[in-house]
């Protein structure tokens, strides 16, 4: 048998079963090989009944009496006793009525799962039950279990892959040796023998070390190469203009933070060198990204190149435009806005100036991707809160300049490094890690939401004061539609009630941009006291007279989405404050209580990488186009080691043809990850 050998050559795989592989995606040996178990049910552990204590447990009983009934709409449970020669013990499921045709007979099944005290009384709760006579004797009653192949039984599967064991231990090394040795780590045949076929939870760890460094070790050399190409190719040369730069930092309205005047140093250098710019500018919120872009811009127009900026919504795009402009108009520089919303003749005339160059700076929402943008000279590109962003449309962007433009991606996520190095490990990085002068921290406390009362009153002393204020809700649920309706109707009550007296307007997602942008307009311009609104606020919306902040349901919200949020509040010298409503007068979790202490976006990423993995921070689009499937990105060490020997990998350039598979499965990353 070989690794290419179809399915239906394995013993006892049938023509059927062939199929319902197949439709998994499953064609060949090699293909069953690294279909991973997503977890191990561990048997090894069985306790007689007589002798079981609270805690994850097994085990073997069979079924004496089973019975389900439901208990309100969407719950039923079912009820078991079980017994083995010791004694008798209740178990329960809830919504797996398939339990009593399962558990049917006088079969003995192994059961694990929690035995703890529930209702008032102890009992297993959830088990899994797995046939004892199913149980494969090559896994020492470690149980792999697979993703549900559609119309397999597990144990099909499970039977199906022991067949296979010999074909895995020959499986060939696919890592350079050298690496091997230094990080210790199995060899590829045995991290599959292993994670198949485990006898001790060690190995199935031993294993997943080795396949989860290979998925790194991957995609992280597919950066390196990325930087290293990039280091190739040629950009267009935009020299340092000491009076224009001078020209543009006099007419501002503040001073530049040290941080700011640092990251703009950057770009301009990085204007002047022949390989174009790549760089990410990460600040927290409020730390003043935007003007630092609007500068770089200045310097590619005196050359005359055009500048394209793309940000995620529409809010942000015509928030940018009009900023960009009061930054650049001083200086005869044009700043068109192009978004889904201009429509018609506009669109046309835009479009045309666009290519004949007489726009110098587009901004614009992905409209800007569109085939029918054609720039004159495109010479930087900046994409606010990049993160949000798919590969391809920043590649599309890039596509538009015939020489690779200047590449600045804007983001106030703060990445934590080791999520930085995986994903955008190819990138130079600015940091601004300076508030502009003057700025006080926010103040933040978590609220019951019993004393509503108190925070209207607080709502209402800013507003005396001249200052605005935003009232954020959201995400009763998953439906979209209901998140409006709960908008809609906070907005109706407060308008109708505690804030009769004042200007409310109301925005979220559903509203047309006209209609979007109106809102937005009355409130930068002070015509409205109180926004009530969904998280289309959360990026980047900047309105400096508001100063305090209530956020219903925020325990449903992400660390670093509220992070963001708040980071609308606390834009100037007024201390500003954020009120974090929970849903109930129950504890808060310690997880919530962090945003309560910490003012630090980057802080309070790593806090929900740990809690909460990745997508949380970086985005669950682009994370899953990565699709690691045994690494986690949260897993710094591993990454740390994978990098180490990446790096090393790289520096020499005869890896890749001695590698040649290798090297194959790094270019598919490379594909997934480059900005080129
Ligand atoms: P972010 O980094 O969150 O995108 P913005 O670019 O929107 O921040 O800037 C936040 C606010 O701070 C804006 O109103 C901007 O005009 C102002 N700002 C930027 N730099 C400074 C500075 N050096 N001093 C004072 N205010 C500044
Ligand atoms: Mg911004």
């Amino acid at each position: 048998m070989l690794f290419t050998t179809s399915l239906q050559k394995i013993k006892g795989v049938g023509p059927k079963t062939v199929e319902m592989f197949s439709a998994a995606n499953l064609h060949t040996t090699e293909d069953l090989i690294t279909f991973l178990p997503r977890t191990h049910e561990d048997f090894t552990d069985i306790v007689s009944i007589a002798d079981i204590t609270p805690g994850k447990k097994t085990i073997k009983a069979r079924c004496e009496k089973i019975a389900t009934r439901p208990v309100r709409r969407g719950l039923r449970i079912t009820t078991a006793t079980l017994a083995d020669e010791t004694g008798k013990l209740q178990a329960v499921w809830f919504n797996q009525p398939y339990r009593a045709t399962q558990l049917a007979g006088d079969e003995e099944f192994y059961f694990s799962g929690e035995f703890e005290y529930n209702y008032n009384k102890y009992q297993l709760s959830n088990p899994s039950a797995e046939k004892v006579s199913d149980m494969p004797v090559q896994t020492d009653r470690l149980l792999p279990v697979y993703r549900q192949v559609k119309g397999l039984k597990t144990q099909l599967v499970r039977k199906i892959i022991a067949e296979l064991k010999p074909l895995i231990t020959m499986m060939p090394e696919t890592l350079p040796d050298w690496i091997i040795k230094q990080q210790k780590l199995m060899s590829r045949a045995d991290a599959y023998t292993n994670i198949h076929f485990p006898k001790t939870i060690d190995d199935v760890q031993r294993a997943r070390e080795r396949l989860g460094f290979e998925e790194l070790f991957h995609l992280l050399l597919a950066s390196q190469l990325n930087k290293q190409e990039n280091a190739k190719l040629e950009g267009w040369h935009i020299p340092f203009e000491q009076s224009i730069v001078a020209g543009f930092v006099q007419k501002l309205p503040f001073e530049l933070t040290g941080a700011q005047r640092r990251a703009a140093w950057q770009l301009i250098q990085d204007f002047e060198r022949k390989v174009p710019m790549n760089r990410m500018l990460q600040g927290d919120v409020g730390s003043g990204k935007t003007v630092v872009a609007g500068l770089a811009a200045r310097q590619a127009c005196y050359h005359g190149f055009q500048t394209a900026l793309m940000a995620p919504t529409e809010i942000l795009a015509s928030q940018h435009a009009e900023t960009l402009s009061k930054l650049l108009q001083p200086f005869g520089v044009s700043v068109g806005l192009l978004t889904g919303s201009v429509k018609g003749q506009a669109r046309g005339v835009l479009y045309d100036q666009i290519a004949k160059g007489s726009v110098d700076v587009v901004v614009g929402t992905h409209a800007l991707i569109q085939e029918k943008v054609q720039f004159h000279k495109l010479g930087f590109v900046v994409i606010d809160e990049q993160h949000r962003f798919g590969v391809q449309q920043r590649q599309e962007l890039l596509k538009k300049s015939e020489h690779m433009p200047h590449l600045l991606a804007m983001t106030a996520t703060p990445i934590p490094r080791s999520l930085a190095l995986t994903v955008y490990g190819e990138l130079d990085v600015s940091v601004l890690n300076e508030l502009p002068k003057g700025r006080k921290p926010i103040a933040t406390k978590l609220w019951s939401p019993n004393s509503r009362a108190q925070l209207y009153e607080k709502v209402d002393e800013q507003i005396k004061q001249g200052r605005q204020a935003y009232v954020i809700c959201s995400l009763i649920d998953d439906n979209p539609d209901n998140d409006i309706k709960s908008v809609e109707s906070e907005y109706n009550k407060l308008r109708n009630s505690v804030f009769k007296h004042r200007k409310i307007g109301l925005l979220h997602g559903k509203m047309k941009s006209e209609e979007k942008d109106a809102v937005m307009t009355l409130f930068s311009s002070g015509e409205l006291d109180i926004l009530v609104s969904t998280t289309v606020v959360e990026v980047g919306v900047d309105v400096p007279n508001s100063t305090i902040m209530i956020i219903e349901n925020a325990d449903r919200f992400g660390l670093s989405q509220l992070h963001q949020l708040r980071g609308r509040v606390g834009r100037s010298v007024h201390q500003s404050y954020c009120y974090l409503v929970m849903s109930d007068s129950s504890k808060p979790s310690e997880r919530l209580k962090e945003i309560e202490k910490s003012n630090d976006g980057f802080y309070l990423a790593e806090v929900d990488l740990r809690l909460r993995g990745p997508g949380e921070i970086y985005g669950r689009s682009q994370h899953g186009a990565l699709n690691l499937e045994v690494a986690s990105l949260a897993d710094t060490q591993l990454i740390a080691r994978a990098q180490q020997s990446a790096r090393k990998f790289a520096e020499d350039p005869e890896n890749l043809i001695q590698y040649k598979q290798l090297a194959m499965q790094v270019q598919k990353y490379q594909r997934l990850t480059t900005l080129n």
